[in-house]
């Protein structure tokens, strides 16, 4: 199946306890779509300033990633994004967000994207998650992301597309910030009510739950002795967990569990070097090696 995502191609500047980096590659659809294209193909919908250049794009190069829907704005500047951690590096702090290019982002899907299978609404304002839901027939799965940013900024926005999604991907911090309830479990079963059928929480360091009507999933995650830069863990885990679901044939619980491992997998690698740094560098073999390990991390008992 294939796989249409919208959301920022951006340039990050990040500052982690074990180094700093003043312009690289980020933007939550770009981690997608590397991501996801292990699996699956991809159709990117984005826009960069002419500050985007053929080198910066060679992210994108060699992959299963259709880059029609990659729009370049003479004149403008390329969405930018400044963030820093602690020691705690499951708490990203916003240094600056500059949207550029994006504040007048209207993108308009031909058809082949119009007719994609699977439709990720990744990290970007809510009303233009929305315009691009509108543009697409039916698809099979529709799935979004979010971040504290618009969750303060236009929330009455976000509650209405999260009514319209079957599958929302969110952090743990933002599922209570959203409901104003400490309790995790609670405030996603508010969430749940809106409409979705399944919500994955991240967790950072401490791995995935997955809540749906009737079932409660968890995954820890993947133990690295080297965590370098948790940007783009988030996007990374959807590209995997998306791009594994649409290589399937029917989206069962049982493979919803798996592409949550997968997602699980595709992050690890992110973590441990800058940007995409280490994504660029892997290939599907190491990803199944790993996928084996998280087998084993987790195995506990056999079943009778
Ligand atoms: P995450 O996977 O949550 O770590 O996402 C990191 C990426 O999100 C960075 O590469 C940023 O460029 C991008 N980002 C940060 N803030 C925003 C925002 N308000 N809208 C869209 N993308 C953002």
């Amino acid at each position: 199946m294939s796989i249409l995502v919208v959301g920022s191609v951006a340039f990050d500047a990040l500052q982690t306890p074990f180094g700093k980096i003043d312009r690289c590659i980020g933007g939550s659809a770009t981690y997608f779509s590397v991501a996801a294209s292990f699996f699956s193909p991809v159709d990117l919908v984005a826009v960069v300033g002419d500050d985007f250049t053929e080198q910066d794009a060679s992210v994108f190069k060699g992959r299963n990633i259709n880059l029609d829907g990659l729009q370049k704005v003479p004149g403008e500047r390329t969405f930018f994004w400044s963030g820093e951690y602690g020691y705690d590096l499951n708490v990203a702090k916003t240094r600056d967000t500059q949207l550029n290019v994006f504040a007048g982002f209207k993108p308009k899907l031909n058809e082949r994207q119009r007719s994609a299978d699977v439709l990720f609404l990744a990290n970007i304002d809510p009303d233009l998650q929305m315009d691009v839901l509108k543009q697409t027939k039916r698809p099979r799965l529709v799935a979004l992301d979010t971040m504290n940013y618009w969750i303060t900024s236009k929330k009455d926005a976000l509650a209405k597309i999260f009514s319209e999604v079957d599958l929302i991907i969110i952090n743990e911090a933002e599922v209570r910030q959203f409901m104003g309830d400490s309790n995790l479990v609670q405030a996603a079963r508010a969430i749940l009510s809106l409409g979705a059928k399944t919500l994955v929480i991240k967790r950072g360091e401490y791995g995935v739950i997955m809540i749906t009507k009737d079932s409660i999933f968890a995954a820890p995650a993947y133990p690295l002795e080297n965590v370098f830069d948790p940007t783009g863990a988030g996007d990374t885990f959807a590209g995997g967990l998306l791009g594994y679901l649409a290589s399937r044939r029917e989206i069962t619980d049982r493979e919803l569990r798996r592409a949550i491992v997968f997602g699980s997998v595709l992050a690890s690698f992110t973590v441990e070097k800058f940007s995409l740094d280490r994504l660029r560098e892997i290939s599907l073999r190491e990803i199944q090696e790993r996928y084996q390990d998280f087998r084993a991390l987790t195995h506990f008992d056999d079943a009778e």
